[in-house]
């Protein structure tokens, strides 16, 4: 096993019907230094002395936490899912991490545009500090796209910054709501990509990120190459297993 370390689970909730926050504590006291963004992955034991690994966003927002806060979206069948869903506080489990690159970078865009499917909105979570740190200078449009509000996780998090922040915009996406008539003004029908057309993506302008579903990513990476985007400009994260 790789720079492993073990990890006691300290508190379950519901975030959504689907979707868990965990939080963890490291055995061994020492604080996890990570960079809003990264991930740490599960180390499992599995038949034949082999090991299954999962990865999972880190959800803490630092100085709120001193836990390592993850969501954790209920994948039916899936190995990690059985376990991470069931397990109790006391728990213990093998950790590595941090990895990743999905991070902010030392640059200046007029715009970061940062697009999730349900729990791929995690790093934007963690990264709200470090975004509003910048917002005297970049703009910041956070979309995150989910069935139904019941899916909606973290939404007051980010509510509250747009509150307090008139150059961060969050917007939520409801690909499975038919109702037109009671919108929230965050709120909107159809898919999270489909907002694209009403931000007027420019590859001079904008830094896009896409984190989540596979499927969401190659839409939205299709609309961004049509209008110019290199792969530098768009940084991806699949959460696949
Ligand atoms: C860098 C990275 C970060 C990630 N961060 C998160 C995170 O913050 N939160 C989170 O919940 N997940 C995250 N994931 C996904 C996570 O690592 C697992 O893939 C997921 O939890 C499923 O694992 P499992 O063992 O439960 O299912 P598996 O045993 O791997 O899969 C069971 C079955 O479900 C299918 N399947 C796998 N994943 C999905 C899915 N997402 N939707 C539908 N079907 C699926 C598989 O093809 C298989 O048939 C991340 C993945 C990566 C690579």
């Amino acid at each position: 096993m790789q720079n492993t370390f073990t990890v006691t689970l300290v508190e379950a909730t519901l975030l959504t019907p689907k979707v868990r926050h965990l939080k963890f504590k490291r055995h061994d006291g020492l604080p996890l230094e990570f960079t809003p963004g990264q991930f740490v992955s599960f180390h499992f034991s599995a038949a034949e002395g082999k090991e299954i690994r999962r990865s999972y966003s880190l959800a803490s927002i630092p100085g709120q936490s001193e836990h390592i806060e993850l969501a954790l979206g209920y994948v039916e069948g899936g190995l990690a899912s059985k376990t991470l869903f069931t397990a109790q506080p006391g728990d213990q489990f093998a950790m590595s991490g941090p990895y990743g690159r999905l991070i902010l970078r030392d640059e200046n865009p007029q715009r970061y545009i940062m697009v999730a499917t349900s729990t791929g909105v995690t790093p934007y979570r963690s990264m709200l500090p470090a975004l509003a740190a910048r917002l005297n200078q970049v703009k910041v449009v956070i979309m995150l796209g989910v069935q139904t509000r019941l899916d909606a996780l973290y939404s007051t998090d980010f509510l509250a910054y747009a509150n307090q922040y008139p150059n961060l915009d969050f917007r939520l996406c409801y690909s499975r709501e038919t109702d037109k008539e009671h919108l929230l003004p965050f709120e909107h029908l159809g898919y999270v990509q489909e907002q694209f057309a009403l931000l007027n993506p420019s590859p001079d302008n904008d830094i896009v990120y896409l984190c989540g579903n596979p499927n969401m990513i190659d839409a939205a990476y299709d609309i961004l190459k049509e209008k110019g985007f290199s792969a530098q400009q768009v940084r991806r994260e699949k959460y696949v297993s």
